[in-house]
């Protein structure tokens, strides 16, 4: 896959306001929050969607879901969160680099947009 922005914040090219890295991922605040606590989670691999997850991801998968929770824990969202990722156009996705946004902070309304 070509590379996107969120490559670049993973070699520290570009500012992120990092919240947690191990090996396998990075966790950083979105720039442009939709809740109190917004928080991007990504694989270092470049992985495009989760449509690209393939069989050899199932760990990093599983990886990346109990960050996820234990960041929720982390950032004191113990009155609930939403954990999503957008994939393809009709998605929503518009970085092509696989993310989990973790909001939370504030009552969520359903159904999205
Ligand atoms: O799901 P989607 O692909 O639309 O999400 C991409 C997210 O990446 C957006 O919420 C956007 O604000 C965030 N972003 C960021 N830092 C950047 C570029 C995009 O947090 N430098």
């Amino acid at each position: 896959m070509s590379e996107t922005i969120f490559s670049k914040i993973i070699r520290r090219e570009i500012p992120a306001d990092i919240v947690y890295e191990d090996d396998l991922c990075l966790a950083f605040r979105d720039v442009s929050p939709q809740a109190p606590t917004h928080v991007l989670i990504i694989p270092k691999e470049p992985i495009a969607s989760l449509s690209d997850l393939e069989e050899k991801h199932q760990a990093l998968a599983g990886h990346l879901l109990l960050t996820a929770a234990r960041l929720a824990s982390e950032l004191g969202l113990e009155g609930g969160y939403r954990l999503v990722t957008n994939c393809g156009g009709d998605g929503g996705q518009s970085v092509d680099h696989l993310h989990f946004h973790l909001l939370g902070g504030r009552a969520l309304s359903w159904p999205p947009g």
